[in-house]
């Protein structure tokens, strides 16, 4: 099987990146910050707060995180129910920023990560994907860019959406997840040592993408 991990902070381009990269390769493409995002909105429907840590590792032998594809779109399930509409808000972002951190959560999905990526050829996007989920990955991307415009380009995923936000908070709520997610004890997010930076700050899409394409080339032929 052939592997590509993508790994940055919020709002880096990630997803649509991932999303190319796999169409081009006819690779899946697996979001597993959307798994991290299911679960969180698992436990805000219990009612269970992020630093009740005991009460959220009891909750994890319980609650089921799946995917699935329709029309090529990857689909997040909690149980049956999809649960692709209700995860993007700023409460949910939040949310999974303060529960990734836990162990119980973080290796309920570890294995369902890597299950995905033993069966099929995946692109797979997160935050520790190139240091801990695939580390014989054929080629590890440490994506990131600017504060400023991974803010713009979230608030405009946002407003498209049909949201209502202010640009200043979601740079706030941004670097606030980033310094978590960088700053935990497992499995924080950096670049893994073999890992191409990519600054996609000044970059289109198409570059970005003819960029990976070339490096997996390389790599594997
Ligand atoms: O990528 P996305 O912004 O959807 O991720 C939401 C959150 O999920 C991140 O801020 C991070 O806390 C967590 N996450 C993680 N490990 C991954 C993917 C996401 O901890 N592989």
């Amino acid at each position: 099987m052939h592997n590509i991990a993508i790994d940055g902070p919020a709002g880096a381009g990630k997803s649509t990146i991932a999303k190319e990269v796999a169409k081009k390769l006819d690779f899946i493409y697996v979001d597993t910050g959307a798994m991290y995002r299911a679960m969180a909105l698992y436990f805000l429907r219990q009612g269970i707060a992020a630093e009740e840590e005991e009460k959220i590792a009891a909750a994890c032998d319980d609650v089921q995180v799946s995917i699935a594809y329709e029309g090529g779109e990857q689909q997040v399930l909690l149980g049956e129910e999809n649960v692709n509409d209700f995860i993007r808000t700023e409460e949910v972002s939040m949310m999974t920023s303060n529960i990734s951190k836990y162990a119980a959560v973080r290796e309920k999905l570890l294995h369902l990560q890597r299950e995905l990526a033993a069966t099929q050829n995946v692109v797979m996007d997160g935050r520790d994907i190139g240091t801990c989920v695939l580390p014989h990955a054929d080629v590890k991307i440490y994506l990131t860019a600017s504060a400023a415009e991974r803010a713009r380009r979230r608030y405009k995923e946002l407003i498209d959406r049909g949201g209502d936000c202010d640009l200043d908070q979601i740079e706030k709520d941004i670097i606030a997840r980033d310094e978590q997610d960088m700053n935990r004890k497992i499995s924080p997010l950096c670049q893994a040592a073999d890992a191409v930076f990519v600054d996609s700050s000044n970059l289109t899409i198409e570059q970005v993408v003819a960029e990976i394409i070339g490096i997996y080339g390389e790599k594997t032929y």
